[in-house]
């Protein structure tokens, strides 16, 4: 098969590679469509100890059963997958908070991955797709979830309910954007979005109705919302979260893009802000983003972008020259 390969820092090839062989309990997925990370980004940046030169990347994707050790699944199903592979029984499983799982691994970082024509993957991670949700919207299934397992821990800590709250999105990449549609599908009214790259600001007023703003240009309201998602997670970004907001507010931090940082413990303190970490989805998470997919809650979705495998080195190098403007695009192996 055709798989796109990373062979080393800034180069990604597309090789021949042989078929994954069905294993107990897994299936083969012919992939159809597989969208670019930023954690992929971040492999091809050579920045990350898991993900080394030879692996197939690729985590985001949708595609059809090829040939299945599992009764549930019959081949010629349309799937999703859950790429987190969790245990199922260490605590966290069992308590239904599988993407803390003790025990977990991760297609396109311990295994291969959905850049490629087929993938082999436990059946326990698939997830069939309703016949209405295309193939390229069901790729976004696992970044979607992502901004829907985070709105849903926030919505535990906000004093008011969505509709009555002022929140800023901090970051207009896949995560960012599709954070500011869950909340606008949510009903809450007033979503403001800080984004340095203008085609993402015209992106996230178009299609989330977000009010924008450079955060290069101008600096932000101070005291001003009650929830910020810092959909980033750099040292500049947390800064910019804690300044804006409002005493008694909830900040969420989605983005990792560095680690350390000094807080202002003494707003966090005195103001009693609520500085909440989040980590992917849970399966619970999955499949009710599938199903808001479903129901049109992330809006058209005319922002994904399309290109073909054969072309995903460029695409990458797109990525990296920030050539593009699309919040995701999106690889298709028979484009
Ligand atoms: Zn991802
Ligand atoms: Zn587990």
């Amino acid at each position: 098969m055709k798989a796109l390969v990373y062979t080393q820092p800034l180069e990604m090839q597309l090789q021949e590679r042989p078929d994954p062989e069905l294993q107990a309990g897994e299936v083969i997925i012919k992939v159809a469509a597989a969208g670019i990370c930023g954690s992929d980004m971040h492999a091809f940046h050579g920045h990350d100890p898991r993900r080394l030169p030879g692996l197939v990347l690729g985590h985001e994707l949708s595609g059809i059963v090829e040939e299945s050790a599992a009764p549930r699944l019959q081949p010629g199903q349309r799937v999703t997958v859950n790429p987190l592979i969790t245990c199922g029984y260490c605590e966290y499983c069992r308590q239904g908070r599988d993407n803390l799982c003790f025990n977990r691994t991760m297609i396109g970082m311990t295994r291969p991955g959905a850049f490629a024509e087929y993938l082999s993957i436990p059946a326990a991670s698939v997830i069939p797709i309703p016949d209405g949700l295309s193939l390229v919207h069901a790729a976004i299934t696992e970044p979607a979830a992502t901004a829907l397992h985070a709105v849903n821990l926030s919505m535990r800590v906000l004093a008011r309910p969505l509709p009555e709250v002022r929140t800023l999105i901090i970051g207009g990449g896949a995560v960012g954007l599709l954070t500011a549609l869950l909340l606008r599908s949510y009903g809450c009214r007033q979503v403001a979005m800080a984004e340095v790259n203008p085609l993402r600001r015209e992106s996230a007023r178009k299609h989330a109705g977000c009010e924008t703003y450079n955060p290069l240009e101008v600096s932000v309201e101070e005291n001003a919302f009650d929830y910020v998602v810092d959909a980033v997670g750099a040292k500049v970004t947390r800064d910019t979260a804690l300044k804006a907001i409002k005493p008694g507010g909830v900040i969420m931090h989605i983005g990792l893009q560095d680690w350390a940082s000094e807080i202002d413990m003494r707003k966090l303190t005195l103001a009693e802000i609520s500085l909440l970490g989040t980590y992917t989805y849970s399966m619970a998470d999955m499949y009710a983003t599938v199903q808001a997919l479903d129901e049109g809650a992330f809006g058209d979705l005319a922002w994904v972008e399309t290109r073909s495998l054969s072309d995903g080195a460029q695409a990458f190098s797109d990525l990296h020259e920030q050539r593009t403007a699309s919040g995701k695009l999106v690889l298709l192996p028979e484009v």
